[in-house]
């Protein structure tokens, strides 16, 4: 049987696919329901019909299933931000772990009984709201030609105006507004991404939840340094009334593109960074050893979202790279030198890798705060800096880890590490498909994964960050 757009069929959802989607069959005729929560029986309306399957929207839930639970924000659904607010914390880790087993088994051609048997159990949160130290907020005009920021509503560039995000700090709210009043006032405009004209286009806010300390940067469109932001001190008045303000930047971002940030970024008032602390925790409970390592981070610097949960990541690295206090190790992706700083502490001596140069400059400075001298940090693209070091003699390693953005590592990359042959390579990664991809590179090049475990750390969002041990077998 065949369906075709604006049909409305009732559906039992029994599976729920990567992006969080629920997936059920009419007449062996497949649906994804966004929105529709594993167990639900709902009614829903087609909305792209092909051949096989269709894309519908929820119209009605019939039956809600065991697992949903009512939503914290009334946005969830407009909102692509939190793809499975309406599924209990529990399910919500089912699905995160068995989402990494079935990418290493379907991508990375890993057996699934050799997966169920060596991979670990799912480390979950113990703050499933609230959780995020830094927000990026888009600022624009809504269609009454009032200047609004919130979110983007999934897939689209159209602002919902929303200042109190359940995933963000408590103070995100006050900040927004205070900045909204200030461009009423002196009128400031926003950005307009059709015209390429206005000013403000993001407001990035950043908490170390740990220390208090909070920082914000308005990403300005404006080339002349200076005249970026009129009667900026009636915005800093402001501001710096908040509770735990430490740092007021611009960024500026003049180009026309998706990118948020720009390059350049002007310390309007007080710290260029701001800092935070990253706990040492036990392998097993994953409580707080009490033993941390102080970071500053800039603007334009990487710092893992959630702390508390990124904590458990670094320990569960830690505990993988297995060291004894004998290695040179590689930390490609160092950022500003989070899991290089922890790595050091263990090893002989350490080397990061980092393209952006404030975070490098930022990871140096860590380093030297926290009294750690066996690691060096170089600026530069992994693929490039590893290769040519290599090329040169200069890249022994017995343990090399990365942690590369979505996208995974570059193919050079795994080349040269396989090239280079250390003894085992930890990878940690916010996206177990790329993942999966990469390490059957490795697999080829004489590897063998030996510990896998998941790390929610972006609870209400399909995203899961995992963690694998590869050890070399043959070379
Ligand atoms: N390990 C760090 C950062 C991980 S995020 C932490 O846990 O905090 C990934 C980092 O890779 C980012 O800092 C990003 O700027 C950097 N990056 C992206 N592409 C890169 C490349 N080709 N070479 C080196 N670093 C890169």
């Amino acid at each position: 049987m065949e369906y075709t757009k604006n049909d409305i069929l009732t559906v039992k959802i029994e599976d729920i696919g990567d992006n969080g989607e629920g997936i059920g069959k009419v007449n062996g005729y497949t649906l994804f329901v966004k929105d529709a929560v594993i167990g639900d029986t709902v009614s829903c309306k087609i909305v792209k019909a092909k051949k096989n399957y269709a894309y519908a929207r929820l119209m009605e839930i019939l039956e809600p299933s065991k697992i949903r639970v009512a939503p914290v924000c009334k946005y969830h659904r407009q909102c692509g931000g939190c793809q499975i607010q309406a599924m209990s914390y529990e399910a919500q880790l089912a699905f995160k772990q068995n989402k990494v087993r079935s990418h290493l088994i379907r991508i990375g051609g890993l057996d699934a009984e050799y997966v169920d048997r060596i991979m670990e159990p799912i480390v979950g949160g113990e703050n499933h709201f609230h959780y995020r130290n830094k927000a990026q907020f888009p600022v624009g005009t809504d269609k009454d030609g009032n200047l609004v920021t919130g979110f983007y509503a999934g897939r689209t560039h159209d602002i919902i105006a929303n200042t109190d995000c359940a995933l963000g700090a408590e103070e995100n709210k006050e900040i927004l507004e205070c900045i909204l009043k200030y461009m009423k006032e002196c009128g400031v405009p926003a950005y307009d991404e059709k015209t390429g004209q206005g000013a403000v286009r993001h407001i990035l806010i950043r908490k170390g939840f740990d220390s208090g300390e909070i920082m914000v940067c308005l990403v300005i469109n404006s080339t002349r340094r200076g005249e970026f932001l009129p009667e900026k001190e009636k915005l800093i008045h402001e501001l710096v009334k908040i509770r735990g303000m430490s740092s007021i930047s611009v960024c500026i971002n003049s180009k026309r593109t998706n990118v948020i940030m720009g390059e350049d970024v002007y310390t309007m008032w007080g710290k260029r960074t701001i800092s935070d602390t990253i706990y040492a925790v036990d392998t097993e409970e994953f409580a707080r050893t009490g033993q941390g390592v102080t970071f500053c981070i800039s603007p334009l610097s990487f710092y893992q979202v959630n702390s508390r949960q990124a904590e458990k990541v670094y320990s569960v690295a830690l505990e993988y790279a297995n060291l004894t206090g004998r290695e040179t190790v590689w930390d490609l992706y160092c950022g500003i030198g989070t899991i290089s700083l922890f790595l050091a502490k263990a090893a002989k001596q350490v080397y990061g890798v980092e393209v952006i140069p404030q975070a490098i400059e930022d990871a140096r400075r860590n380093a030297s705060n926290n009294g750690i001298d066996n690691v060096e940090f170089f600026v530069g693209k992994a693929e490039e800096v590893l290769t040519e070091m290599y090329a040169r003699g200069e890249a022994g390693a017995d343990v090399i880890v990365v942690d590369p953005p979505r996208k995974g590592c570059e193919k050079e990359t795994l080349d040269t590490i396989i090239r280079i042959g250390p003894e085992r390579v930890v990878y940690v990664s916010c996206d177990s498909a790329t993942m999966a991809r990469d390490l059957k590179v490795l697999c080829d090049g004489g590897y063998r994964v030996e510990k896998v475990r998941g790390i929610d750390q972006f609870g209400q969002t399909v995203h899961v960050e995992s963690v694998i041990m590869m050890q070399l077998v043959e070379k």
